[in-house]
């Protein structure tokens, strides 16, 4: 059990922290403020995305056009500060004692997101938003990791909740397990590469001890 592992790669928003319903709202709302349609379930499936890559594809659907870098600047300004009038994130139940679990068993814990906010963490080996070019569902990321880790990619696992965060795990070839946090069909993190799906991170958990990785 777990003989090549050495280290294990956790996305941020919906995995080690409750953010997703607050991004999610975020979303929906500056949108609507101009006049365009983003529901909040759909901000789900967005997730991982940059900011430009999804103000792009609202615009697209409904104007037929890109945004302008103005546009672009200004939106995603007024959606980071009504994430951050907000409540702070709680830790997502059960990321804790995973944590302190795959400590334990001397892995190496790094965190893999595309946020820019990064205040709730700063002990982790961290790849962000600052660090990558194209973001999820781009491979990158996760490459990335592996590198600022020296790890190969049978010696991690990920731990995604997002569809294009699970494309991402799955495509940097990272066995990666799905939690299943969020309102979307399990099913759809299946189809987008996941070699595991959990329904939270209490269960991944639970099972942790038990899986052959
Ligand atoms: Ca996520």
């Amino acid at each position: 059990m777990k003989k090549k592992l050495k280290a294990v790669l956790f996305d941020m928003d919906g995995v080690l922290f409750n953010s997703m319903p607050y991004h999610s709202e975020a979303w929906h709302k500056v949108m609507k403020s101009h006049g365009l349609t983003l529901s909040r379930e759909e901000a789900y499936m967005h997730e991982g995305r940059t900011g430009a890559a999804t103000i792009n594809i609202v615009f697209q659907r409904e104007l037929g056009r890109e945004a302008t870098q103005e546009e672009i600047e200004s939106i995603y300004q007024e959606k980071s500060v009504l994430f951050n009038s907000y409540a702070e994130a709680e830790r997502m139940p059960g990321a804790w004692e995973l944590l302190q679990k795959v400590k334990s068993e001397g892995l190496t814990p790094m965190v893999v997101t595309g946020s820019g906010q990064l205040s709730l963490l700063h002990k982790e080996l961290m790849v962000t938003a600052f660090d990558v070019k194209y973001g999820k569902p781009n491979p990158e990321p996760y490459l990335m990791a592996l590198k600022k880790g020296g790890l190969k990619a049978d010696e991690a696992v990920v731990v995604e909740n997002a569809p294009l965060g699970v494309e991402a795990g799955h495509k940097a070839g990272i066995f990666t397990i799905a939690v299943n946090t969020g309102p979307l069909d399990g099913q759809v993190l299946l189809d987008s590469g996941a070699d595991l799906l959990l329904p939270s991170m209490q269960a991944l958990c639970e099972a942790w001890d038990g899986l052959d990785l």
